[in-house]
């Protein structure tokens, strides 16, 4: 399914698996304030964003609470599901009917700050009452800050909606029934290790020649990146201006990647695959190992089985990698309220009451660096190692490659192509070499965009 896929953010991807499996999931939480319309006229905001059903509820439950606080705004709340969020804001952008508040991807920040669709919403977040941003982590909101030439300095043009690490989950319970030593959280497997541990678990339960549960089954476009970065590779070099996927180190990875399902079997075949995916195999109990996400947290509460986290296998490097994402909040730069809608960000991003509302319906970590550590130190809410999720916050977590530059069109490309290299067909080395090129000139092309929308 990989390269038909729409390219998608990580976290958009992985929150529409949740919205399918969750269905319809009832409860619009819809507030219920304006009660007072009286002779005071209100201040009135939009805000547009998107999320799974448990996500769309938590939100508009926390904008209600916000409404409570501040009895001057009124919040009109525009939801989508997370794969048309993209194309919702485009429009909005091109015909001009941009939301006060919404959320932006972090790859688009540049652009959309060089191209005045996001307001410099420094000040007005510096003197918002009981608000201290140096409280969150300071990578998050780091994200945000673009001084023109170079993120990471300078004004801020949003906050982060939360940060996104994404982690390995195991499937504990299947490890206990067959006996196996559970993983070590504390030290990786090597990829031989996880290779061997996969095919004990990989099973044919009723005898039909065929397995009914499996070691795993990773998606490309999301868990490769660990993969290639513990192998001492990447998609992009230090400057961010040449592809390095030409690498022998990211040929080793991505050919290992493939021999999961092609050498070593030890994943659903395509055609397996196709019936049922691996995400509803994860949840049924019928795969060892899968990717773990916070935003995954409130519908992994009823899994029929105990999970917990660990890290990503480790390739040549002995160290493991995975990827840290995130959304930004934004201001629109035509907003008539900017006062109040930078307060609308820095209540959702940034507050306590608003941070604990959203941590207690199990959708991402705390921005606020104290409740995070206190949050993930409590072992007996699932998964027991929430650490986990910190360490790649703190010490391990990278971004997603194609946010590094101006447009991420070069690193959509190489999962628009990779389905012949997974299915076996070509090997990871002819790929890689093949594919350099194409995604430089895509790459060539970003950095010339961003020289133009610099002037
Ligand atoms: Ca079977």
């Amino acid at each position: 399914m990989g390269s038909k896929k729409k390219w998608l953010s990580a976290v958009t991807l992985m929150m529409a698996f949740v919205l399918v499996l969750a269905g319809c999931g009832g409860n619009n939480g819809g507030n219920t304030g304006g009660s007072g319309e009286g002779g005071d006229k209100k201040i009135e905001l939009t805000f547009m964003f998107r999320g799974g059903p448990e996500e769309q509820k938590a939100y508009k439950d926390t904008v209600a609470q916000y409404e409570k606080d501040h009895p001057n705004v009124k919040v009109k709340v525009i939801t989508t599901a997370p794969d048309q969020y993209v194309t919702k804001l485009k429009a909005a952008i091109t015909g001009n009917s941009l939301p006060d508040v919404f959320f932006f991807e972090t790859g688009d920040l540049r652009a959309y700050a060089n191209g005045g669709v996001l307001l410099d919403i420094t000040q007005y977040v510096e003197n918002v009452e009981n608000i201290d941003i140096s409280k969150l982590w300071q990578k998050g909101v780091d994200l945000y800050r673009y001084d023109g030439d170079k993120v990471g300095q300078g004004a801020l043009y949003g906050l982060p909606k939360d940060l996104g690490p994404f982690s390995l989950g195991y499937n504990k319970t299947m490890f206990e029934e067959a006996g196996i030593p559970l993983p070590d959280k504390d030290k990786p497997y090597t990829w031989d290790e996880f290779i061997k541990v996969n095919q004990q678990l990989t099973i044919d339960k009723n005898g039909d020649g065929k397995p009914d549960q499996y070691g795993t089954g990773f998606n490309v476009n999301w868990s490769l990146q660990s993969f290639v970065w513990s192998n001492g590779a990447d998609w992009l070099d230090e400057s961010g201006t040449k592809v390095t996927i030409d690498d022998p180190k990211f040929a080793e990875a991505l050919q290992y990647f493939a021999d999961m399902q092609n050498v070593y079997k030890i994943t659903p075949s395509i055609e397996d695959a196709q019936t049922l995916d691996t995400y509803q195999r994860w949840m049924k109990g019928e795969l060892a190992f899968f990717p773990v996400g916070p935003w995954d947290l409130a519908t992994y509460e009823s899994l029929p089985f105990d999970y917990d986290l660990i890290p990503y296998p480790a390739g040549s490097t002995g160290e493991t990698a995975a990827w840290l994402g995130s959304l930004g909040v934004g201001v629109s730069s035509k907003t008539k309220n900017p006062k109040e809608a930078a307060e609308l960000v820095a209540y959702l991003t940034a507050s306590e009451q608003g941070q604990q509302a959203l941590v207690d319906a199990k959708i991402q970590i705390p921005n606020l660096v104290e409740m995070a550590e206190t949050w993930a130190a409590d072992e007996t809410t699932k998964p027991a190692n929430k650490q986990e999720f910190l360490q790649i916050v703190n010490e391990y977590g990278r971004p997603l490659p194609g946010y590094r530059t101006y447009n991420a069109e070069w690193y959509q490309l190489f999962f628009t192509d990779i389905q012949p290299v997974l299915d076996g067909k070509i090997t990871a080395a002819e790929f890689v070499k093949a594919e350099q090129p194409k995604m430089q000139k895509l790459l060539d092309k970003a950095i010339e965009q961003e020289q133009k929308s610099k002037k």
